[in-house]
């Protein structure tokens, strides 16, 4: 089992963040487009926090039941933010 930096944060903080997120997930792409922007929001948090040198960001995808991470250094996801990019597992961007 790998533990990633999002769990970690689960395991930190209890419940905080999780909310109503796991209704209504499945007919609403863009609710979970944002819930994975809102976690990886987090885990760079964590990551900076840490001064990590990288974790495991959530994809992006529109696929809702896509659980691929990528790995990223924290730099390399400010600069896909700061383009407003979402991020996307190898081959996931054509979904
Ligand atoms: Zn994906």
């Amino acid at each position: 089992m790998q533990l990633t930096l999002v769990d970690l944060f689960d395991l930190t903080h209890g419940q905080s963040g999780r909310g109503q997120e796991g209704e209504a997930v499945e007919a609403d792409s863009h609710k979970q487009q944002s819930a994975s922007r809102t976690a990886n929001d987090r885990t760079y948090d964590l990551l900076w926090a840490f001064a990590a040198e990288g974790g495991a960001f959530l994809c992006e995808c529109d696929r809702t039941s896509c659980t691929e991470r990528v790995p990223m250094t924290p730099s390399e996801y400010v600069r896909l933010r700061d383009r407003d990019e979402p991020i996307y597992a190898s081959g996931h961007e054509l979904a």
